[in-house]
């Protein structure tokens, strides 16, 4: 099958977009990438993402912000960091990946599955249900370890934490609709 060619307008290009996250703590490596591919080949989702990370990196230094976020190799990578570990030119990318995704929640790019873990914590201060029967089985094989009992998390406190950093009105805006689309 003949391959279509992806057209990209001047427009959709975000010039400072390499600086938007080159200039946070920790990300300036984003800058010496030499598009080896060493990342990608390295990558052990690499079979999975529509967007391998060397071509990550690519759209970000040329300023594709939609394609990377809507691509689900933010979503799909397992921080594993074996791409910042052989990368020769030291580019942090693993970490560079964290900072998409906190850009794509922000903009409302929410993945269903990290929706459904942030309303758990709220309801109940923990990531994974320990309610009900779950509750019982996991207490009485704590119990027949020896192991000390889970403490009932604070929280007025996790709320706070949620509602300081944002994450709070990023959830209601999702409620109201103002969700986009997540490749997952
Ligand atoms: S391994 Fe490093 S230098 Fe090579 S493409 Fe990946 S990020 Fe760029
Ligand atoms: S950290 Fe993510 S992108 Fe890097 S090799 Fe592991 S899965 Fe792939």
């Amino acid at each position: 099958m003949e391959k279509t060619q992806e057209i990209i307008k001047s427009t959709d290009l975000i010039s400072d977009l390499r600086y938007q996250i080159s200039n946070q703590i920790g990300a300036k490596s984003l800058l010496a990438c030499i598009q080896c591919g060493v990342c990608s080949s390295s990558c052990t989702v690499s079979e999975y993402i529509d967007l391998q990370p060397h071509r990550v990196v690519a759209c970000l230094l040329l300023g594709l912000k939609d394609k990377i976020l809507n691509s689900n190799a933010i979503w799909y990578c397992s921080l594993c960091h074996r791409c910042t570990e052989r990368c020769p030119k030291n580019v942090d990318y693993s970490f560079i990946l964290a900072l998409l995704r906190n850009m794509a929640v922000k903009e409302g790019h929410i993945p269903p599955e990290y929706e459904i873990t942030i309303n758990s914590l709220l309801e109940h201060g923990f990531t994974v249900p320990y309610a009900g029967m779950l509750k019982k089985s996991i207490d009485r094989n704590r119990e027949k370890f020896n192991l000390p009992e889970i403490v009932t998390p604070n929280l007025e406190e996790i709320e706070f934490i949620v509602k300081e950093t944002g994450l709070k009105k990023i959830l209601e805006d999702a409620k109201k609709g103002k969700k986009k689309e997540v490749k997952t």
